[in-house]
């Protein structure tokens, strides 16, 4: 189609708003808009900082949205990765159309809607690949793309100005686990039939070569299953099923039972055996209660925690205090991940815990036990090549990823009879394609909205913008000071609260600090001298005693202080 030689009718625009992941990791989602029809292309969330206390999750300011509530007619998800999902709960409520996804993906967002009591009514609506949806004036078709979790696509939406794809997250995997193949056929179609814009993944632009498929970690794991005399413990991200699926052809391969130890982990391998993307053949799979009936060679954990996340299953097997699964001199534990930027802290901790056991600790730096999911250079200079699009939009990824993607497909689609312009965007920009070409017109409203998912509310950011939750329950900041040494309280805890109502309830400070002295002599030295575990555990711990005492779900924000 030649833009150029069409006579404008309508000043028409197609307009994509990223909200979210460009220029930084996570909460991914994107907002496309031709006319009055708006449909949303995933609906992400980033997970804080260690340092940002009393904080769950970080999702994409929802302003831009909810100032065209009634022009949003779908939410169409790529796959069931967090980054990409995991704010779905939170921009339903703004809308009364479908959400698209595949079935793998579907059963993810499922629990999450349940959580927040969301009844999606028959709102879900689950998607093949190469299937078409039409909404308002778009088209939309779904294309299978490889990454490190089964059932993941690619979006191609149709308008009137051209046809602009998003390759959501992948790798080339040319073996796939579940023998589904990347539709390289149909980018290259469409590359042939002529592509508007492509927006592309750039997580691993700057890794030379090719990320490698899913069954390339199966050589370094049969090392470990040889050389492991004792318990095989696991760690990885629950949403890794290909992972899971090479841990228990291996584990049938030498005899050991599998157990899928830590909610997400569970529920994900539940489902994905549901939805048949995991085959655990019948008598292989163990409860973690079983664990301890099973001689330690005998036995494989599959579990949560690879993040050194204080509540997940390696943390509290690490400090012995998993209530079947223990540690010993013969057992090794793997963590089969990377791992994400602000977590290093937390997961050496771990991997120091799972040491004084007397376990030995493998990780992706020592061993080939983890693959990433996202392309390499090499993947995405393939997949410009095969899409050769008008206009290139780099996403997902932090600045200087986004920055050397635009090189790379510079370099990459010059020459030839036109070569291909990039737009450097940022999360709000609004870029518009129309007749004229395509540009970055002005910004929309963007941020981050801080949530607490015990209190299912905006906590707000830095300066606690949501003074709904605050106006509600209020605040309790916690200050704990405990010797360095032993972890043992070194004076008695000072509570401040604002905008928290206790009633008549004047000794409710007091039996909360009661209650922190208590917490933390009942936790074990390896508990206590861990800041991150510790400070988690007298949230928790503090949000019960306020909830039962009151009814309130006040902020906590409890502040160790090692002396
Ligand atoms: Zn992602
Ligand atoms: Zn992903």
């Amino acid at each position: 189609m030649d833009q150029a030689a069409s006579p404008v009718v309508t000043p028409a625009t197609l307009e994509v708003v990223p909200l979210g992941g460009l220029g930084e990791f996570g909460m991914n989602m994107m907002a496309v808009s031709w006319e009055d029809t708006t449909v949303l292309i995933d609906a992400g969330v980033m997970f804080p900082d260690p340092d940002q206390l009393g904080v769950d999750l970080i999702i994409p300011d929802m302003t831009y949205l909810e100032s065209r509530r009634d022009r949003v007619k779908a939410l169409v998800l790529t796959h069931g990765h967090e980054d990409h999902i995991g704010a779905v709960p939170h921009v339903m409520p703004l809308f009364d159309g479908p959400v698209y996804g595949t079935a793998m993906t579907l059963a993810l967002v499922e629990p999450k809607l349940e959580e927040h009591r969301i009844d999606a009514g028959k709102r879900l609506t689950t998607i093949r690949p190469r299937q078409t949806v039409t909404i308002g004036p778009l088209s939309l078709e779904f294309i299978r793309v490889t990454h490190s979790m089964p059932d993941c696509v690619a979006v191609a939406i149709t308008c009137p100005v051209g046809v602009v794809l998003f390759t959501g997250d992948f790798k080339i995997d040319q073996t796939p686990i579940d023998g589904e193949h990347f539709d390289l056929h149909r980018f290259a179609e469409l590359g042939a039939q002529g592509v508007l814009a492509l927006f592309s993944d750039s997580t691993n632009i700057d890794r030379k070569g090719f990320t490698g498929p899913e069954i390339d970690v199966i050589e370094a794991f049969e090392e470990v299953f040889t050389s492991t005399e004792g318990k095989l413990v696991v760690a990885a991200f629950s949403s890794s099923v290909y992972r899971m699926q090479v841990l228990v052809d291996l584990a049938v391969q030498f005899d050991r039972r599998v157990a899928f130890v830590g909610r997400s982990m569970e529920r994900t391998s539940e489902i994905a055996q549901r939805l048949g993307f995991l085959r655990v053949p019948s008598g292989v799979q163990i409860r973690d209660s079983e664990v301890p009936n099973f001689a330690g060679q005998d036995v494989l954990c599959i579990a949560t925690g690879s993040q050194g996340e204080p509540q997940a299953a390696l943390s509290r097997i690490a400090i012995d205090d998993h209530r079947f699964v223990r540690l010993g001199p013969d057992d090794t534990v793997v963590l089969s991940a990377r791992a994400i930027p602000g977590n290093e802290k937390a997961i050496a901790r771990t991997m120091s815990h799972v040491a004084r056991r007397g376990a030995h600790v493998i990780t992706d730096s020592m061993k080939h036990v983890h693959v990433s999911g996202h392309g390499s250079e090499e993947e995405l200079k393939l997949v410009l090549s095969l899409v050769r699009p008008r206009y290139f939009v780099p996403v997902h990824g932090e600045y200087r990823q986004l920055a050397q993607h635009a090189r790379v497909a510079r370099r990459v689609l010059a020459g030839g009879d036109r070569s291909v312009q990039v737009l450097l965007a940022q999360d709000g920009d609004i870029i518009q394609f129309d007749q004229a070409g395509a540009r970055i017109a002005d910004k929309a409203p963007t941020g981050r909205v801080l949530i607490d998912v015990t209190r299912v509310g905006e906590v707000g950011d830095e300066v606690l913008r949501d003074r709904r939750h605050l106006a509600a329950d209020g605040i309790v900041v916690a200050v704990v000071a405990i010797s360095r040494d032993t972890g043992a309280l070194a004076g008695p805890p000072e509570l401040v609260a604002r905008g928290f109502v206790s009633g008549d309830d004047d000794a409710i400070f007091d039996d909360a600090a009661g209650a922190i002295a208590e917490c933390i002599q009942a936790s074990s030295m390896d508990e206590r001298t861990d800041q991150g575990l510790m400070t988690e555990k007298l949230r928790v711990e503090l949000r019960r005693f306020f909830k039962k005492r009151t009814g309130r779900r006040p902020l906590v924000l409890p502040v160790l202080m090692e002396i």
